[in-house]
């Protein structure tokens, strides 16, 4: 399977790119990005000749399906990094909350959040190729706070690559940093930013356009790629749990094979919702998309009225920070799959150049007719959070959006199926306030007064990092990243 060009091509780089020349080197011409040709259609025999399938085996049947050229014992390692999960029979369990809600559990890899699902097969995939290469890569990350635990958890030690990771300093939570500071291999180097995510983001995203700084790096012979969800090396990992999650729905008797379902996805740079879209695309029974946001709301005015509209605004920060964001990056790539290449070049000029653009009618409807979206404050996040503790059950901010879109966004009432992002861990003052009203400043607090509450442990890998000592302690203003990370290397 080949991938080509979301803004089309420049005339200098290839026209079309295998799998691996697409995650090595993620951006396309024009500052565009790379997306299947076209997608393996997996329909009803697909689903049902893997009902009883466990999670690899359908892993690896959805891997083969695109046709990637990466060899299978590379796919077999990466895919084996699931038996490390809690749970290696089950890495992704789907529990239900309510009679038509099912949460679809996608934190139970190392660093407790739903990163790890992609990141850490990705991390395999990549170093082996450059390996096989015999090349080295510089991968760059920038974080709002999951990303960064994740891609140093999956290239710490791994031959061939060094990390440099950028998050927002103050914009992640005590045990998100701490996950990135207390990291001490030799490989990898964190860096906070005085600034937000979209700083962080756009940081990034010029350094992986920046011809000088590549030049740089190639003196030491050091390329350059990016850990970001714009990698389709991540992306392609995200299609699979939502078929999983979809037949787990059958396995549990909860629909049957063929009914339709909402998928409902918290969503920030938007990798998660679409791999559902894929999913849906290749056949997998979907009603609509539900896309959760918080008050950084653009993605649901984007599928409400067809205007992304980034003018005047700034990111607001929430009590669901990993949704933070303004620019949701994987959105070009639906606009790509629904309109080509042409019309996607110009919307996303007129974001660069106008902060702004607007889809016509025809496009919004087609836009409509898949997904479907709200976005939930964090007041109303918190009653969610209490609500569902009440039932039984304990969810993160993030997830708990997603509780605002399954009551709005259904015109029909049929199951749903919630992706949960982050273990209680990640988020715990928040979640703390929620149950009990206290107003912790530390997440140890928190930690241990919602064990307590809910009368469960705080899993060992969370205590542990309150006692690793710091190693990495540089926050720096953004216009010092470049020579920080030239250092590094
Ligand atoms: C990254 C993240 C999200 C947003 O996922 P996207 O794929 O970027 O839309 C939501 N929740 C949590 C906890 C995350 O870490």
């Amino acid at each position: 399977m080949n991938f080509i060009e979301t803004r089309g091509n420049d005339g200098h780089r290839p026209v079309k790119v295998s799998f691996s020349e697409a995650i090595l080197n993620p951006i396309s011409s024009f500052g565009g990005i790379y997306s299947p040709e076209s997608l393996p259609a997996l329909g009803g025999e697909f689903l049902t000749s893997h009902l009883n399938s466990d999670y690899k085996s359908l892993a690896r049947a959805v891997l083969s399906a695109f046709e990637i050229d990466i060899e299978p014992a590379v796919i077999d390692e990466a895919l084996a990094l699931y038996d490390a999960f809690d749970d290696a029979t089950q890495p992704v369990p789907v529990v239900k909350v309510y009679d038509d809600l099912y949460v679809s559990e996608l934190w139970h890899g190392p660093t407790r959040a739903f990163k790890d699902m992609a990141l850490q097969p990705f991390g395999i995939v990549l170093s082996s190729l450059a390996q096989k290469r015999n090349e080295h890569y510089l991968i760059l990350a920038a974080t709002s706070g999951d990303t960064g635990p994740a891609a140093l958890e999956t290239f710490k030690n791994r031959a061939n690559v060094q990390v440099a990771c950028m998050y927002p300093d103050g914009g992640t939570s005590d045990v998100q940093r701490l996950q990135m500071v207390t990291e001490d291999a030799d490989n990898v180097k964190v860096i906070g930013i005085k600034g937000d995510f979209d700083d962080a983001q756009s940081a990034l995203k010029r350094l992986l356009g920046s011809d000088i700084f590549k030049a740089k790096l190639m003196e030491k012979k050091i390329n350059l790629s990016a850990a970001n969800s714009v990698n389709f090396g991540r992306i392609i990992f995200q299609i699979i749990y939502h078929i999983h999650s979809y037949l787990e729905l059958v396995r549990q008797q909860a629909i049957s094979m063929g009914d339709k379902v909402y998928l409902n996805v918290p969503s920030g740079n938007f990798g998660n919702a679409l791999g559902g879209y894929y999913a849906m695309k290749m056949g997998l029974p979907v009603e609509k998309i539900l896309i959760a946001s918080n008050k950084n709301n653009i993605l649901t005015q984007v599928i409400k009225t067809g205007s992304y509209d980034l003018r005047n605004k700034s990111v607001i920060p929430t009590t669901s920070p990993a949704m933070d964001i303004l620019k949701s990056s994987n959105i070009e790539r639906v606009l790509f799959d629904l309109f080509g290449a042409e019309r996607t070049k110009e919307l996303m000029q007129q974001l660069d150049e106008n902060q702004h653009y607007q889809l016509n009618d025809n496009e919004l409807m087609q836009l409509q007719s898949i997904f479907t979206a709200d976005f939930c404050e964090d007041d109303e996040g918190k009653s969610y959070i209490k609500s569902a503790f009440s039932k039984g059950y304990l969810m993160d901010p993030h997830t708990a959006t997603c509780f605002k879109t399954y009551d709005t966004c259904r015109d029909k009432k049929l199951t749903t199926i919630v992706y949960s992002t982050a273990e209680w861990t990640k988020f715990s003052p928040v979640i703390a306030n929620a149950l009990t009203g206290e107003l912790d400043t530390h997440d140890i607090d928190a930690l241990e007064s919602i064990a307590r509450e809910a009368g469960i442990e705080i899993p060992a890998i969370i205590k542990d990092l309150f006692n690793k000592p710091v190693t990495q302690n540089t926050v720096i203003d953004k216009q010092n990243i470049e020579t920080e990370i030239l250092n590094f290397i």
